[in-house]
């Protein structure tokens, strides 16, 4: 199953890719991780991406285009893959449609403003693993401490106010298009980002016909 992701930062698409990714053993691909791990690492992708990172701004379209064409010819995603936070833009959507995809389905996860703003403010990350938590919805058991690898938890550099609103912007004015480019190709299904966990989980399936094909 090839699928594609798409909603505002925070809607929720981390966890319904892990969701479909536990079911379907097909892998994520987040550029939004990828990204991030280059930065960690110091290496040239992620010395160009930080300065768009950090203000809340999309990275250039060349520099994503490249990035998931080679993820994209991994082994790892000749059975299927999700994408998650790709595309974001017209040009990242035709570039996927270049290379002849053949995406199933396009999940629009929707979530309010005043819930996404929320969300991400509370947001902490683990440093060392990246599992996420949040202040009030998920806190982990040890204050400031992941209860998987006991790494220190952070808030991302994009999740204060001012950028979170920024990056809101960013995604009506770049990436809500594409609802419409999907729409007309028929591939669009949405999903309700707004869900708890269990209720999210039986909404993804049954919005993917899964559980009837399983
Ligand atoms: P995310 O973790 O998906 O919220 O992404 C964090 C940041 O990485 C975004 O605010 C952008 O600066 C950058 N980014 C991630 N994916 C893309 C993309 N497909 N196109 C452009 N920039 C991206």
């Amino acid at each position: 199953m090839r699928l594609i992701l798409l909603g505002a930062p925070g809607a929720g698409k981390g966890t319904i890719a892990e969701i479909i990714r536990a079911r379907l053993n097909i892998p994520t691909i987040s550029t939004g991780n990828i990204l991030r791990e280059a930065i960690l690492n110091r290496t040239k992708l992620g010395r160009v991406a930080k300065p768009y990172i950090d203000a809340g701004k999309l990275v250039p379209d060349n520099v994503i285009i490249e990035l998931i064409k080679n993820r994209l010819s991994e082994a790892d995603c000749k059975n299927g893959f999700i994408l998650d936070g790709v595309p974001r833009t017209a040009a990242q959507a035709a570039a996927l449609d270049e290379i002849g995809l053949n995406i199933d389905a396009v999940l629009m996860v929707e979530a309010s403003d005043e819930v996404i703003e929320r969300r991400l403010s509370g947001r902490r990350v683990c440093k060392c693993c990246g599992a996420t938590y949040h202040l009030k919805n998920k806190p982990p058991r040890k204050e400031n401490q992941c209860d998987s690898c006991g790494g220190a938890l952070v808030r991302r550099a994009d999740d204060t106010p001012e950028i979170i609103r920024d990056r809101l912007k960013v995604y009506h004015d770049k990436t809500k298009p594409l609802i419409e480019y999907y729409s007309n190709k028929d591939i669009l299904l949405t999903v309700d980002g707004q869900k708890n966990i269990e209720e999210t989980k039986d909404h993804v399936f049954s919005v993917l016909g899964i559980m009837e094909r399983l």
